[in-house]
């Protein structure tokens, strides 16, 4: 497995945090999700989680501005040097032009685009148990609609960007946690 600056993209529930978890920590690298930022942000009271509190309850996206300025500032940390598992950024098209532009300023530029899928009934119904397991606020069955509705609209335009490179790698991910490890392990080798 040479591959270290890898990408993964897919809908709300398909796996994306669960796996990244795993790769990172088997690759040695560190797990980059701005979700997990936005979170913490937003637990700590910050200025930043203010205006993305919100947005994230309602399942709408938070601003590319602000996004691309958190991700740029965690990539640039020394650990990041040796490769990182990117989740759930980028998430528009413009996010993804703005991070080609940074890696290749870097001149380290992306290794691999792995896109997990599964079909949307059993994405909300992971979705919803999710729910009563960890309470996520943006858990609710409104909120899951509309961050569906939102990949469908704006995240998944991104992957003709990637696509027309020899990056990308479709990963089926309605299968046990293992199994999807396994299936990105062969991906990646
Ligand atoms: P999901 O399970 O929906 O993939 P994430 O933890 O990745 O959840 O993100 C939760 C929320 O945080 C999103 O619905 C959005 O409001 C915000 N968010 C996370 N990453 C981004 C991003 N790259 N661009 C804009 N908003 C983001």
């Amino acid at each position: 497995m040479s591959a270290r600056r890898i990408l993964l993209v897919g809908p709300p529930g398909v796996g994306k945090g669960t796996q990244a978890e795993r790769l990172a920590s088997r690759l040695g690298i560190p797990k980059i999700s701005t979700g997990d930022m936005l979170r913490a942000a937003v637990a700590a009271g910050s200025a930043l989680g203010e205006r993305a509190r919100e947005l994230i309850e309602s399942g709408e996206l938070v601003s590319d501005e602000i996004v691309i300025g958190i991700a740029q500032a965690r990539l640039s940390e020394p650990d990041a040097r040796l490769g990182f598992v990117l989740d759930g950024f980028p998430r528009t098209p413009a996010q993804a032009e703005a991070l080609d532009g940074y890696l290749a300023g870097a001149g380290t530029p992306l290794e691999r685009c792995l896109v997990l899928e599964a079909p949307e009934a059993e994405l909300v119904e992971r979705l919803l148990k999710r729910a009563q397991i960890e309470g996520r606020a943006d858990d609710n069955e409104a909120t899951i609609r509309r961050r569906m509705q939102v990949y469908r609209d704006q995240t998944a335009p991104l992957l003709a960007h990637y696509r027309g490179g020899s990056i990308v790698a479709e990963i089926d991910a309605d299968s046990t946690i293992d199994e999807v490890e396994k299936r990105i392990d062969e991906a990646l080798s």
